[in-house]
């Protein structure tokens, strides 16, 4: 089955070190509501025979949605969609849009997963961060959402200039009391064009130093590992059963298909995205058109790079998911590769599976360079 993402294209300020598409003005949510609405209509023709089995609203930030609004979007994604009665349907959320009632409501309105953007429960380093919410209100709003549903995520930012590994830990910990059972954790980036990076260019001691950013790494693995949490993603964490369906598509090179703007789409064996501009696609909705551009079919060249890269960050590659997409056998292609990997003590074989050790994930993505 395939997944849904939407793209909820508003958010109240930016946050210093935020580069997703999105505007500030949501006095225009009622315009883009009915442009999304197009565009479910208009796509609901070409993916009628398809099975979805997750809806993922990210952004931007959803919960500037009122629930209703959220309601409203699901029921048409069900009346013109074929989306399966058992969906995971997840909401990222902002704590400062919740206030005690409203998480019942959005239960109500069918979203059955929550994706807290917390980053920190420390008051110093969500200011450094430029969050709306305090640490208060996040514990908050997470305990008042796990009396009510288990399946809550919370993301965590790690690497922060002057932080301490009791810093990190404080945090993860109270993820842990709050309720979480999924936690994805992300070492700080500073996107070219955002205020942070500017703050970098006038101030060097901004800059993360990477043996402390990799200390960070092993120690939030360590943590959250030791507390029974799954590693199943470079940054990501479980409790056993809590894992991220949607995302799971993506890494495990499944079809997903992405409303709103700047959402990407992988689908009979194409890519493309949505125009990254607000106006952009809300004119082409409002032609009736679909507001997609860069279609191309991945080759197998391709295709081999990216499943290895996915894969190796997350659950592993599968030598049979391998030559279902390629049509070739991975252990005959890689063995040098594997077996390198093996006795380095980054990597294992396990039921038809490479897979990366702890230290092998640290190093992911040097590792796809260097031997595929
Ligand atoms: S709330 Fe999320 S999407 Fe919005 S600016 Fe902050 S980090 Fe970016």
């Amino acid at each position: 089955m395939s997944g849904l993402y939407i793209h909820i294209p508003f958010c109240r300020k930016r946050c210093n070190y935020c580069d997703f598409f999105f505007i500030t003005n949501t006095k225009r949510k009622t315009e883009f509501l009915n442009a999304l609405n197009s565009e479910i209509t208009l796509l609901s023709n070409q993916y009628y025979g398809e099975k979805f089995d997750t809806v993922f609203f990210g952004g931007g930030t959803p919960s500037v949605l009122t629930s209703e609004e959220i309601s409203a979007v699901i029921k048409t994604l069900r009346d013109n969609l074929n989306v399966d009665c058992n969906s995971e349907i997840t909401m990222e959320s902002n704590p400062e849009d919740f206030t005690d009632g409203s998480i019942e409501n959005y239960l109500t309105a069918g979203i059955n997963r929550f994706s807290f953007g917390v980053q920190s429960f420390i008051d110093s380093e969500l200011k450094f961060l430029t969050r709306q919410h305090t640490a208060e209100m996040a514990e908050h709003v997470i305990r008042k959402a796990s009396e009510l549903t288990q399946n809550i995520s919370v993301d965590i930012i790690y690497s922060l200039p002057s932080q301490t590994e009791e810093d990190v830990n404080y945090s993860i910990s109270k993820a842990i009391d709050s309720g979480a059972r999924h936690i994805s954790a992300y070492s700080l980036t500073y996107e070219k064009g955002t205020s942070l990076y500017k703050s970098t260019e006038k101030d060097p001691r901004l800059i993360k130093d990477p043996v402390k950013d990799s200390e960070f790494y092993f120690i939030v693995s360590e943590r959250l590992t030791s507390e029974g949490f799954e590693h199943y993603e470079i940054s990501n964490f479980a409790r056993p059963g809590y894992r991220s369906r949607h995302n799971l598509k993506y890494w495990t090179y499944k079809n997903y298909l992405g409303l709103g703007p700047s959402s990407h789409s992988f689908f009979f064996k194409k890519r493309w995205n949505n125009v990254r501009s607000y106006s952009g696609y809300v004119n082409s909705l409002n032609a009736k058109t679909l507001p997609a551009e860069n279609l191309y079919e991945p080759d197998t060249a391709q295709i081999k790079l990216e499943y290895i890269m996915l894969g190796l960050r997350s659950a592993g590659i599968n030598f049979e998911r391998y030559r279902e997409l390629t049509g070739e056998d991975f252990e005959t292609e890689n063995k040098a590769a594997a077996q390198e990997l093996c006795t380095a003590g980054l990597a294992f074989i396990r039921d038809g599976n490479l897979i990366l050790t702890e230290k092998g994930y640290s190093i992911a993505d040097e590792i796809t360079a260097r031997y595929f």
